[in-house]
Order: C-alpha cells, then structure tokens, then sequence
C-alpha cells in the first residue's frame, strides 16, 4: 500500500524513464502521453492536459520566473497550475475561425497536437510557426503567405484557442519594464520532473551506500522516515 506522495514519485520516476535524454519533440510527447492527452486534441486542450498532470505530480503552486527582456534580470514569480488549467480549456462556443484575405474569406483548421510533430525539421521557430499557419489553412494553402496574412491567422488562432498560448504580465523589480512573458508549458514541466527525479536518485543512492538497502526499499520508505535516516547519513 503506497502512499499518494510515492505513487507521485514513482510517477515522477517512470516519466523520467521514457523522457529522460530524449529530444525535445520525443520528451514533449512524453510528457503530453503521460497528461492523457490525444493527438487529435488543440494545442490549448494539451497545455490545459499539462497543466493538470504538473498539478497532480507537485500540487498547484507553481514558481515560475521569466528573464526581463530590457535588463535581463530573473524575475521571479508564482502561478496556481490548477486555476491555469481551468481557464485554458478550450472555447465551447464552436464560433468557426476565418480570416479574411484580397476579398475571400477562409476558413481555418485548428492547429491539433498532431501537427507539431511534423514541425521538428524545420529550421528554427520562425519557420516552425510558418510550416504550422501554413497548415491551417487547408485547402487554401496555395494563398501567398506574406506577413499580413500570417499575423491574421496568427491572431485568429489565438481568438479561437486562446490556451495555446501561456503568457503572464510582469513587471520588473529591477528596472520597472511592464511586459508578457510567455511560459512553455512542457519545458518548464519537464525541469522540474528533472529536478524530483535527480532529487529522489540522490537520495536513493546516499542511503544504498550507507545502509545497503535496495532502490525499492529507499523508495518504499514513508517520506518522513527517508528524510530522518537521509539525515543520520550525514546527507541532508
Ligand atoms: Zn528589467
């Protein structure tokens, strides 16, 4: 019978497994796999899955910080992933996207999981978004793409799935700069998964030594006690 804090680490310690090393795209859909989301859900829907995994594994405060893009100082700051979550969920009220260009107006696919799959070979980010508003418009996809055009799918993606997008408004203590810092989602779940997972190794490996028990026993040890013999082993 384990407790809710070791199934959590077990969790912790499985997703590393199948994460750990990986690219970026491989551990991104670890990480999206392991949060029950589908392929076919809207990137909003997978960062609201997300959000709810990261809740789940460590509890709904969340310590974020963002670089100050004037001064460059680390700002730090708290969010509540559960709340985040809520309000990621995707608009229920199925009004189409479109956009309208030289006189037509299309209609827009909304973006799904699956399609950031195909988007790793692309250069870098800007050609990654590019390939990405390119696919949503379809059948349309022989309009010229200039910049007008993709900052107008751009914007009419956002009203439509606006969870694609984590972003807060900071202001900086340093030099006083107001402005959105956007948080990735996955990336910044996956550091601290990183960061249990190496805790938890640690800790398993100083009392294997010390005692010679077996990873299973460190792990099957009621937290309080692991904390307790961590401490007689001089490793805490
Ligand atoms: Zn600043």
């Amino acid at each position: 019978m384990h407790s809710a804090a070791a199934r959590r680490e077990q969790d912790i310690l499985a997703l590393w497994d199948r994460a750990a090393g990986r690219a970026r795209r491989q551990r991104d859909d670890a990480l999206l796999a392991a949060a029950g989301a589908a392929a076919t859900d809207s990137i909003g829907a997978g960062n609201a899955a997300l959000l709810s995994l990261r809740t789940r594994l460590f509890g709904a405060p969340w310590r974020l910080r963002a670089a100050c893009p004037i001064c460059h100082t680390d700002c730090e700051f708290m969010a509540d992933s559960a709340v985040l979550a809520d309000g990621l969920a995707p608009p229920t009220d199925g009004a189409p996207c479109r956009i309208a260009i030289g006189g037509r107006e299309l209609m827009l696919r909304l973006p799904v999981l699956s399609d950031l799959a195909g988007l790793a070979a692309a250069s870098d980010s800007a050609a990654a978004a590019r390939l990405l508003l390119a696919r949503c418009l379809g059948d349309s996809s022989a309009i010229p793409l200039d910049q007008d055009t993709l900052n107008k799918i751009e914007s009419e993606l956002e009203r439509c799935d606006p969870g694609a997008v984590l972003a807060f408004t900071l202001d900086c203590p340093d030099c006083g700069h107001a402005w959105q810092a956007v948080i990735d989602i996955a990336p910044a779940l996956w550091a601290e998964v990183q960061a249990a997972a190496e805790r938890s190794l640690l800790e398993v490996d100083a009392l294997a030594r010390e005692y010679g028990w077996s990873e299973a026993e460190v792990l099957a040890l009621p937290h309080v006690r692991r904390a307790a013999y961590l401490q007689l082993a001089g490793a805490s």
